[in-house]
């Protein structure tokens, strides 16, 4: 499977990765929502489920408790390096005309792994900005910050550049998505996705009604994995180090 996984990718000039949690657990990170997350179907102390604290509303009505669990998940992000998955992908747009990523997390990795194209459908967790006066800086760490950190320009709380619960998708993200899908791709890829979400489902849909070659790597089956072409149940690290292996060969 791994070799005509190869062979596809070889004669592909477009194609798009779409990433979630799962590529980032070779790097130690938990996700935050999903299977064997870090919250998975617990309350917090507050006694409110982890959606609701990690929720719009609830950033603008009670940010300490939002701030709370956002310093939680950088706190778990701070030190991960990406790793062979993601280093697989930048292989791969160096070497093929285009490739895109679609990304679920918020960790940065794509990006420090070197990652040009890269769609972050939910923001990403190291950008602060204010909602008030639009303030923005770039940080590596919160490590040592004040928290919730106040805004330096006007003292208003400020909040990454994660989309939190109950809130809209970036449209300027769903747009170059939109964008991309309508150039259409010869290829697609789903990595440590859960699948849930319909943006990360209607690329696999719409590849699997063009006839284009679909691959999903998940240790656990998703709705996607009786549905596309090639599905590796096998850590998103160790699947495309195979994968490039085999690429290299062709
Ligand atoms: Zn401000």
């Amino acid at each position: 499977m791994i070799e005509a996984i190869a062979d596809q990718l070889a004669r592909a000039r477009r194609v798009l990765f779409i990433t979630g949690a799962g590529i980032s657990a070779d790097s130690g990170l938990p996700t935050y929502r999903g299977t064997g997350g870090l919250y998975d179907g617990r309350h917090t102390e507050e006694g409110i489920s982890i959606e609701r604290a990690l929720s719009g509303p609830m950033f603008r009505s009670r940010p300490e408790i939002t701030w709370k669990y956002l310093a939680q998940i950088e706190e778990t992000c701070r030190g991960a390096q990406p790793n062979a998955a993601h280093a697989a992908i930048v292989y791969l747009e160096r070497r093929l005309p285009y490739v895109l990523t679609l990304t679920q997390n918020v960790d940065g990795l794509h990006r420090a792994a070197g990652s040009r194209e890269v769609i972050e459908i939910h923001g990403g967790l190291h950008e602060l900005y204010c909602p008030r006066c639009g303030y923005a800086e770039a940080v590596e760490t919160l490590a040592g910050r004040q928290l919730p950190p106040p805004c330096p320009d006007c003292g208003a709380i400020l909040r990454p550049a994660v989309v939190l619960f109950d809130e809209a998708l970036p449209v300027a993200a769903l747009e170059r998505l939109d964008t991309a899908l309508d150039e259409g791709f010869d290829m697609v890829f789903t990595i440590g996705t859960s699948a849930t979400f319909p943006y990360i489902v209607q690329p696999v849909v719409m590849a699997l009604q063009d006839g284009v070659p679909t691959v999903e790597i998940n240790p656990t089956r998703t709705p996607l994995s009786e549905h596309v072409d090639f599905y590796l149940p096998l850590g998103a690290a160790a699947a495309m180090s195979a994968i490039v292996d085999a690429y290299e060969r062709t």
